[in-house]
């Protein structure tokens, strides 16, 4: 099965070749040409979540992995938990964060570095991967790459708007992980990047790969845990509501996937802090990207969501359809605050500010269905301490996993937010 780019100028690849470049070279996102239907009784039957995420996986690769080699890819994807946490009556936690970096982003992140390994490998070439991040997708990235043969990372992230464990996580790992700090906001870094991407001169010179979830190997493997959340609901008569709290949109987008691909889902729910892009246009049909707001959920402070497009393709552009698949609400710092004190006080499970939204967001919902919701917790409380201790004025006890960063040295190279900058740094290493 080809992909072909959302901008339909450049030819359609294989799905190796959507893997390894990345973007499009006319600056579009890999898009599959088809979306296939799982075999009949796999959903809802209790098969393991390895077996689905299994056959979820071939729909996407297409024989381009042999089966053996892309079932052990999906066991050590997914090594760790997805488990649901009922919070309160109807409400769900899916918590995405027992994966060695304490987020979701790790799901991501390990499916595309086996996939991105395998094809370096057979091919004996190099790759520099460059990734943009606003927190969690470095640490994810950089944890998924360490060590692997043939592939460079390199991060930009936005200095001074990351957490002191995010940034620990960027800078600290060393060997084929380098991060670079840039005066600027993430925006900045994703549109560095994509400038890179489009250079010429730049990717004659190496093969750069992306990391983000524009990456087709990144932003499919999300679908899997939306199945394992379905699995894991005790009544399947009741419709089912995903809230998602989204930056650049792949997880939600992911979801929608897997429900082409078969499961039942009622209703998508956007929720964002006030980098409102979506929800906005939810409401007004106008897509108004503008610069990015710093908010406390700073993973998801994002003006012009990446997979927005992918969305658009979705449902070949019209507004009325995605309105039926989804609905969005976005909330202030203030808001996010009171929620997680919220969320704590009335049912005593521990949030964090993305996670929050998405739960407020699924209440808000819920006031118009009779349905059970599931908010997806993307990240683990002590990633956000700073925020999250003042708000319920206790400890967040940090996992062992995210301890050990806290005490390693930081190496970074400072760099201005121009892509002249990162162009030198990349050809002068
Ligand atoms: C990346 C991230 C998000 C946003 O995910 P998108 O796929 O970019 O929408 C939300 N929460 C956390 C904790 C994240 O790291």
């Amino acid at each position: 099965m080809k992909y072909y780019s959302t901008n339909k100028i450049s030819p359609a690849v294989s799905f190796e070749d959507a893997v390894v470049r990345g973007l499009a070279p006319d600056k579009g996102l890999y898009f599959p040409e088809k979306i296939g239907t799982l075999p009949k009784g796999l959903i809802g039957h209790n098969n393991s979540i390895h077996e689905i995420a299994f056959e979820v996986a071939k729909l996407f690769v297409d024989g381009e992995i042999d089966n053996q080699r892309l079932q052990t890819i999906v066991e050590e994807t997914l090594a760790f938990p997805t488990p649901i946490v009922n919070v309160e009556k109807d409400v769900f936690s899916l918590e995405l964060w027992h994966g060695p970096t304490c987020a979701f982003k790790d799901v991501g992140a390990r499916f595309l570095a086996r996939c991105l390994s395998y094809f370096v490998q057979r091919k004996e070439r190099k790759v520099t991967i460059l990734v943009a991040t606003s927190g969690d997708t470095g640490s994810a990235v950089a944890n998924g790459f360490l060590g692997v043969e043939g592939i460079d990372v390199v991060i930009l992230y936005p200095k001074g708007k990351v957490s002191k464990i995010q940034e620990q996580q960027l800078t600290t790992i060393g060997h084929n992980i380098a991060a670079l700090e840039v005066e600027g906001t993430f925006d900045d870094c994703q549109k560095m990047v994509k400038l890179a991407f489009n250079d010429e001169s730049l990717t004659n010179a190496m093969n750069l790969s992306s990391a983000n979830s524009i990456n087709v190997a990144r932003f499919l493997p999300q679908s899997f845990y939306y199945f394992s959340a379905y699995e894991q609901l005790e009544d399947k008569n009741k419709p089912v509501a995903f809230s998602v709290p989204s930056g650049n949109f792949g997880n939600l987008t992911a979801g929608m996937f897997a429900s082409r691909m078969g499961l039942p889902v009622e209703k998508f729910i956007a929720a964002t802090n006030v980098n409102d892009v979506i929800p906005e246009y939810l409401k007004t049909g106008v897509y108004r990207a503008r610069p990015s707001i710093p908010t406390i959920s700073n993973a998801m402070d994002i003006g012009d969501p990446s997979n927005f497009v992918r969305i658009l393709e979705l449902h070949k552009g019209n507004l009325a359809s995605i309105q039926n698949e989804m609905v969005g609400y976005a909330y202030t710092d203030e808001e996010t605050a009171a929620g997680v004190k919220y969320i704590m006080d009335t049912t005593g499970y521990l949030s964090e500010p993305h996670g929050a939204i998405g739960y407020l967001a699924l209440k808000e919902y819920m006031k118009t269905s009779n349905c059970q919701g599931i908010f997806l917790e993307t990240a683990h409380p002590a990633k956000f301490g700073e925020v999250v201790e003042p708000i319920l004025n206790a400890p967040v006890a940090i996992p062992e996993r995210l301890q050990d960063y806290l005490s390693r040295k930081k190496e970074a190279v400072l760099i201005a937010p121009e892509y002249e900058a990162l162009k030198s740094y990349l050809l002068n290493r």
